[in-house]
């Protein structure tokens, strides 16, 4: 190996934007009456947000890295710290918030979209938890559901009128085949995501739930991977205006196919999809 290849590299250090020093989170306030210089916020803290200087033998703090956690603060064996928010806030607008401002920040430093894992940290309702599935219409409610199993089979699809029946070699048959339904175990289907808004991985898992739970997913504007036709009869195929990833085979490949007309969440044509999402996985256009 040569000397160059073994050289040890020092990090990069992050240049922190100005956005961040003016409007941090979060203020680190340290009592130097209290303070024994211990060093275990140091220690402790995996943000770097305790800094010792070991020439002066002097502690700081960088506020922009901390994140709020109070690790430091219940380590601290004097009680020496305290982490407030800070309570410098920007003008009150109804649209344009605070969370708003500092996102639209972070975005322009960054030029990526701000993703955080293990759920949100938003108010979002969390709709399962508050689904009540109203059984008034069902004319005789089981009194005792453990012998008589209600189910939520759900049928979709054209109904005829009346039903028509003829005796056809001593037994009841029906005189016109039922025009071709889909069935759901629940009354619950999953929303459109497209290919392109997540990955082939999620509509993998979503594909699978759905097959699992007996209910259908939607493909969203993306096309769909060939590799997922086998979950066709779990699968809605959209058609939108974009176009992404359509063709017969594709139409093909659901048990429906959902013709996208406008779209809420952004109104009009729907997504656009970047120039960096086009790779050789993603579906093959029509
Ligand atoms: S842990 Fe507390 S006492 Fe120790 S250096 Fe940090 S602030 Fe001071
Ligand atoms: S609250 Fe957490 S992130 Fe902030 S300084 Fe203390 S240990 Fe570091």
């Amino acid at each position: 190996m040569s000397e160059t290849s073994t050289k040890k590299r020092s990090p990069k250090k992050k240049k922190v934007p100005q956005w961040a020093k003016l409007f941090p989170d979060f203020i680190i306030e340290r009592d130097p009456e209290k303070c024994i210089k211990c060093r275990i916020c140091v220690k402790e803290c995996s943000y770097g947000a305790h800094i010792w200087d070991a020439k002066k033998k002097e502690l700081s703090e960088d506020p922009t890295k901390c994140v709020g956690c109070h690790r430091c603060e219940a380590m601290c064996p004097t009680r020496a710290i305290v982490i407030r928010r800070n309570p410098s806030d920007f003008r009150e607008h109804a649209v344009w918030t605070p969370w708003h401002i500092k996102n639209v920040y972070k975005q322009a430093d960054q030029g990526g979209v701000l993703l955080a894992s293990t759920g949100c940290a938003k108010p979002v309702r969390t709709y399962f938890d508050h689904l009540v599935l109203d059984a008034c219409q069902v004319t005789n409610p089981p009194i005792d559901p453990l012998r008589e199993p209600m189910e939520l089979r759900t049928y979709l699809g054209p109904r005829p009128d009346a039903l028509e029946v003829e005796m056809r070699k001593g037994k009841f048959r029906l005189k016109r085949p039922l025009p071709r339904q889909i069935k759901l175990e629940v009354p619950i289907m999953f929303a459109a995501m497209s290919y392109g808004a997540i990955s082939l991985h999620v509509h993998q898992g979503l594909a699978r739930a759905a097959r699992d739970l007996g209910t259908l997913y939607n493909t969203g504007e993306g096309g769909l991977h060939a590799s997922l036709y086998e979950y066709g009869s779990n699968t809605i195929v959209q058609c939108a205006s974009g176009r992404f990833g359509l063709h017969v085979d594709y139409l093909n490949a659901g048990v429906a196919i959902e013709i996208k007309i406008g779209q809420g969440a952004k109104p009009g044509i729907g997504g656009h999809l970047p120039g960096e999402k086009v790779r050789r996985r993603s579906p093959r256009p029509g």
